[in-house]
């Protein structure tokens, strides 16, 4: 199976899977990583990927410190 992300893989996308990522706004940039934004499935860039799952991995973590609140040393 071909790279997902890179190479010939992408040449089949339509414009080479590139174009304006809707929400950094650049342009020319491959938009490969699908995100659900807002309900709304949408292919963003490699960067405003990274960022979504780091702000969902840190919401999970503290929703989990907020369940489970560690015992207060006294
Ligand atoms: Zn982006």
């Amino acid at each position: 199976m071909s790279k997902a992300h890179r190479g010939s893989g992408i040449r089949k996308t339509p414009n080479s899977g590139r174009g304006t990522c809707p929400i950094c706004k650049r342009t020319g940039i491959k938009l490969l990583y699908e995100q659900t934004v807002e309900g709304t499935k949408v292919n963003v860039c490699k960067t405003c990927d990274a960022t979504i799952k780091n702000a969902a991995a840190k919401a999970a973590k503290s929703a989990k410190a907020a369940v489970a609140p560690a015992p207060a040393a006294e």
